[in-house]
């Protein structure tokens, strides 16, 4: 393998908080970026794809372990990298070309150099005749080629780009993409290696010769391999790609195994080392959760993930929590791609309101740790309260305060549906429905 451009080894990072416990965002993590390939790194979003970037970028330090380009520490020498952003970050005040010229300003070149530069670049991404335009008179789509030209006229060895189709219509997008991918297949810039963030599959897919997929709380990698298979340009509905795209998304629907892939050539050995003890919750609500299993039932019991995501014409991001909610409570089977409802899904999605409840309620209590636990710790007290705190406490250990408050309003809302336990609010205690006749069937549940 050439050498690295760019290698993080064993960065980290964290965030201070006002108690002694910090946020992990990233836990230790090694990455390079060599020459001659584009990256893309995919993830939930919150997964800490930004985070990383700008660590790869120099734009933020690592709290723990280093970046090196080219062998050194990357704070100590000058690196030639720009980004792309989703949003264009162009300056409003200047015209089309002063924006583009700004960086080479910025670098002190001189007036005829930097402008025929820029005329030049301008020319290569399709803006020849908007130079004197102002980016408000732009359309999204343009002003993404004003972000690419002045990240491009630097001629950077390193192309960072943050999700910078995710803002901009469909075709807008494709079009974008294409050219830039045109533009780096047949060397037109001098770019030595570009690593994209995006939460899209099929555009990692379509673009990178390399993938990676991030996990979350704290972000780490959970596969890490190279595309050998696809020649450019890549077509969607070929069986390599739609295995690929499939594949992907059995990675991300599975928080808890990573699943895999014959013939994928791995980018890096990974090895997740983390101890998880609670298993996290997917912030979905119940009738969401029923919802989509009808759907499936409608569909046959059995669908391909990402046509499901594109018929509901939903975000992969706003799709996934359900299903993975789904998964861990037993009502779906995800694998190969495909989601398929189980005898407990079907009998959930179809029972009336209170059956429902009584099918949701077995299945929490029987997969959800965390609910068995209050479900217990209430029935064990003879007042049948227990502080909030008590729980917060047991899951800071392993969640960010922020990510421990969502994980408990999760289970809040799903205990309430199920009526395992109710929640004061304003004590912020977790209470026993009124101890008559719903604290006996309670109890009568087997909690071990
Ligand atoms: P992604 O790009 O994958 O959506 P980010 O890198 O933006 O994720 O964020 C990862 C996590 O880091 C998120 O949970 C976010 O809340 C947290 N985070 C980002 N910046 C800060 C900060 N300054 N302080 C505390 N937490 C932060
Ligand atoms: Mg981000």
């Amino acid at each position: 393998m050439a050498e690295p451009i760019i290698r993080a080894q064993q960065v980290e990072k964290f965030y201070a908080q006002p108690s002694e416990n910090r946020i992990q965002v990233i836990s230790p993590t090694d990455l390079s970026i060599v020459p001659g390939e584009i990256v893309a790194l995919l993830g939930p979003s919150g997964s800490g794809k930004s985070t990383l970037l700008r660590m790869l970028a120099g734009l933020s330090q690592p709290s723990a372990g280093e970046v090196l380009w080219h062998g050194k520490p990357i704070s100590t020498v000058r690196i030639n990298v720009s980004i792309v952003f989703q949003s264009f970050a162009l300056f409003p005040w200047l015209t089309v070309l002063e924006n583009v010229e700004a960086p080479l300003k910025a670098r002190g070149m001189a007036a005829a150099e930097r402008r025929e530069r820029s005329i030049k670049i301008l020319d290569t991404v399709g803006l020849d005749g908007f130079q004197a335009a102002y980016p408000k008179e732009l359309s999204g789509g343009m002003r993404q080629r004003v972000g690419f030209a002045r990240a491009l006229v630097v001629e950077p060895e390193v192309l960072f780009m943050d999700e910078p189709f995710s803002a901009l219509d469909v075709l807008t997008a494709e079009n974008l993409r294409s050219e830039l991918l045109e533009l780096w297949q047949k060397k037109t810039i001098p770019t030595q290696s570009i690593f994209i963030v995006t939460h899209n599959i099929e555009e990692a897919v379509l673009l990178a010769d390399r993938i990676i997929v991030l996990g979350r709380n704290p972000g780490h990698v959970r596969t890490d391999f190279k595309v050998t298979n696809l020649a450019h340009p890549r077509d969607r509905k070929s069986q390599p790609f739609t295995q690929l795209v499939d594949y992907i998304y059995k990675v991300l629907t599975r928080p808890d195994v990573t699943p895999d892939m014959p013939n994928l050539e791995p980018g890096r050995k990974v090895r997740d080392q983390r101890q998880m003890h609670y298993e996290m919750l997917p912030h979905a609500r119940p009738g969401g959760i029923a919802g989509l299993l009808e759907l499936i039932i409608d569909l046959g019991g059995r669908t391909d993930i990402y046509r499901l995501a594109d018929e509901l014409a939903f975000e992969i991001d706003d799709l996934l929590p359900i299903v993975e909610a789904a998964s861990l409570l037993g009502f779906l089977k995800v694998g190969e791609g495909d989601v398929a409802i189980t005898p407990e899904g079907h009998e959930y999605a179809e029972s009336e309101i209170l059956k429902q409840k009584e099918v949701f309620r077995k299945a929490a209590l029987e997969h959800v740790l965390l609910l068995r636990q209050i479900t217990r710790a209430l029935n064990n007290k003879t007042d049948h309260t227990v502080p909030e705190d008590f729980f917060l406490d047991m899951l800071d250990e392993q969640f960010s305060e922020e990510e421990t408050q969502r994980q408990l309003d999760t289970a809040i809302n799903w205990g309430r549906y199920a009526e395992l336990f109710d929640f004061d609010a304003s004590r912020r205690r977790f209470i026993l429905p009124e101890v008559d006749e719903t604290a006996e069937s309670v109890e009568g549940v087997e909690v071990e």
